[in-house]
C-alpha cells in the first residue's frame, strides 16, 4: 500500500479535525477509527487512485481553509452575513430540548416540512455505545428532535458521504464548521454536493473533546462506564446539564461551567486551537449560544428558556430562516454585529490569535495549513502586540516541548 501524501502530512503536523471526508470519498480505502485519548481519525488500508488523493487533498479541511460564501457583509471575526440575530423554535417542547434556542433543528424541521430537501444527515448519540456519537438519517420531525442538543465529543459526519450522496433525494447537512467547510470544498470537485445538498448548517465551535473528557465526567459523578444507558452533554434546558443515566434509571449531572469549563475545555484536539473558522462561515446558517456571559464565555445565570444567535450567510440560508419565521416555525429578533463579542469572548481572542499561532508552528517547522479568505490578517490586526506575543510564545513553548 502507498501511503497518502495527504495523510500522512495532516498525521505530522495533528491536524485532523476528524471531520471523515477522506473515509468518504474515499472508496472504501479509509476508515475512521478511535484513537486514544479518543479522537476519530482516519486509518488507510489500500492505495488511493490518483483522482481520490487529489480530491482529498483538495478538500481536507485540515490542510486547506480557503473558501466562503459571499454576503453583502463579511466580518474578519463573525465571518459573512446577510443578517444577524437572536431566536428560538416556537415549538416550546423542542426549544427545551435542544441545545441553545432550537434554532438549528426548527430550521432542518421547517426544510424537512416544506420539502426543500427529503432527509438530514446529522449526528446524534450512538444507540450502541451512548457516550460516542453516531451521524445518520432523519426523515421527520421526531428524528430531528432526537438527534437535538450538542454532544461534546468525536463525530466524523462526512465518513459516508458518498453513500449519503447516492441515495435518492436531496438533504441538509448539519456539521462542525470543519465539517461544512470540506462539504462545500468538495462541491467543487464533485457537482452531485451543490445538486443534492441545498441546505448546511453548523453551529459556533469551541473543539472536539477527547472520548478521555466524558469518561472524567463519569469518574466526577461516580457513575461506571457499564452502567451508562444514556448520556447526554446539555440541553434539556439552558444551558441544561451534563446527564447520565443508569440502565436503573437513576442520574446524576453536572452543570454546563463544571462539564465543559472544568474538564472537556482542556481535553480538546490539536487542530481546534488554530481553527480559523470555528464560527461556520461556509455554512448557509450558523448558529451558537446567545447568552451574555462572563469573561470566559459561561452564562451569567443559572437556567433560562433556550436562546440561539444565528446568522444567515447565504442567500438560501436567509430564505429558509425568513420562510421558517413566515410559518410561525421560528421566532427571530435583529441583532447588532457588535454583540457578538459579548457572547462569544473565548470565540473573538482565538481568532484574533490564529496567524500568530501559525508562526509559532512555523518557527517549529511543523506543517502550517493554508487558510484563505477567512480573516486571519484582519483578525490579528484586533488583537494586541503583547497579546500576539504571548499567543506566539505560548505556543511555540508547547510544540517544542512535546505538549501542544
Ligand atoms: C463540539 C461543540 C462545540 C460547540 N462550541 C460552541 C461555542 O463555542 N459557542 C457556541 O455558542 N456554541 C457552541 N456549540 C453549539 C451550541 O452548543 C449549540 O449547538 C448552538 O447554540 C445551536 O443550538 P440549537 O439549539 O440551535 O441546536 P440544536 O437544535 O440543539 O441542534 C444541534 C445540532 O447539532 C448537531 N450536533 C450536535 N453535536 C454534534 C457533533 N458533535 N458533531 C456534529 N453535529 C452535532 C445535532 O445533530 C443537531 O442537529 C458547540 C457545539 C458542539 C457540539
Ligand atoms: S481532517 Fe477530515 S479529511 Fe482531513 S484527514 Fe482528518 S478526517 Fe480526513
Ligand atoms: S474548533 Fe474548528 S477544527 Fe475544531 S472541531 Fe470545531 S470547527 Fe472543527
Amino acid at each position: 500500500m502507498i501511503p497518502s501524501p495527504t495523510l500522512a502530512l495532516v498525521a505530522r503536523g495533528q491536524l485532523c479535525t476528524g471531520c471523515g471526508l477522506c473515509a468518504g470519498i474515499g472508496g472504501g480505502a479509509v476508515t475512521m477509527a478511535m484513537t486514544e485519548p479518543g479522537y476519530l481519525r482516519p486509518v488507510q488500508s489500500a492505495t488511493l487512485d490518483a483522482a481520490r488523493e487529489q480530491g482529498i487533498a483538495a478538500a481536507c479541511p485540515a490542510v486547506t481553509i480557503d473558501e466562503r460564501p459571499v454576503a453583502p457583509n463579511d466580518d474578519a471575526l463573525w465571518g459573512p452575513w446577510h443578517s444577524v440575530g437572536t431566536g428560538y423554535a416556537t415549538d416550546a417542547a423542542l426549544r427545551h430540548q435542544a441545545s441553545s434556542g432550537g434554532m438549528i433543528s426548527a430550521l432542518l424541521t421547517h426544510a424537512l416540512a416544506t420539502g426543500l430537501v427529503d432527509f438530514v444527515v446529522q449526528t446524534g448519540a450512538d444507540p450502541v455505545l451512548p457516550l460516542a456519537n453516531a451521524t445518520g438519517v432523519s426523515r421527520d420531525a421526531a428524528a430531528v428532535m432526537a438527534a437535538a442538543g450538542s454532544r461534546y465529543t468525536a463525530s466524523a459526519p462526512l465518513a459516508e458521504l458518498d453513500r449519503w450522496l447516492a441515495m435518492p433525494g436531496k438533504f441538509a447537512f448539519v456539521g462542525k464548521p470543519c465539517d461544512v467547510s470540506a462539504l462545500r470544498a468538495r462541491a467543487r470537485l464533485d457537482p452531485r454536493v451543490d445538486a443534492k445538498v441545498p441546505l448546511m448548517l453548523a453551529f459556533f465551535c469551541a473543539g472536539i473533546p477527547s472520548a478521555a473528557g466524558t469518561r472524567r465526567i463519569l469518574d466526577r459523578l461516580g457513575v461506571a462506564e457499564s452502567d451508562v444507558a444514556t448520556f447526554r452533554y446539555r440541553g434539556d434546558g439552558w444551558p441544561g446539564y451534563a446527564t447520565a443515566t443508569r440502565h436503573d434509571g437513576s442520574s446524576e449531572r453536572m452543570s454546563y461551567a463544571d462539564s465543559w469549563g472544568d474538564i472537556l475545555s482542556k481535553q480538546v484536539q490539536f487542530r481546534c486551537k488554530i481553527c480559523p473558522d470555528a464560527v461556520g462561515g461556509d455554512a448557509d446558517v450558523a448558529a451558537a449560544d446567545a447568552w451574555y456571559g462572563d469573561e470566559r464565555g459561561y452564562p451569567s445565570f443559572e437556567e433560562q428558556d433556550g436562546r440561539s444567535l444565528v446568522m444567515a450567510r447565504t442567500a438560501a440560508g436567509q430564505a429558509i430562516l425568513d420562510a421558517a419565521v413566515a410559518a410561525g416555525a421560528v421566532r427571530v429578533e435583529p441583532l447588532a454585529i457588535a454583540e457578538i463579542v459579548r457572547m462569544q469572548p473565548a470565540q473573538a481572542r482565538r481568532k484574533r490569535q490564529i496567524l500568530s499561532r501559525l508562526a509559532a508552528l512555523a518557527v517549529a517547522q511543523r506543517p502550517v495549513p493554508r487558510y484563505r479568505g477567512v480573516g486571519v490578517v484582519a483578525a490579528a490586526r484586533q488583537e494586541s502586540l503583547v497579546a500576539q506575543a504571548k499567543s506566539f510564545a505560548g505556543l511555540l513553548r508547547r510544540l517544542v516541548k512535546g505538549r501542544a
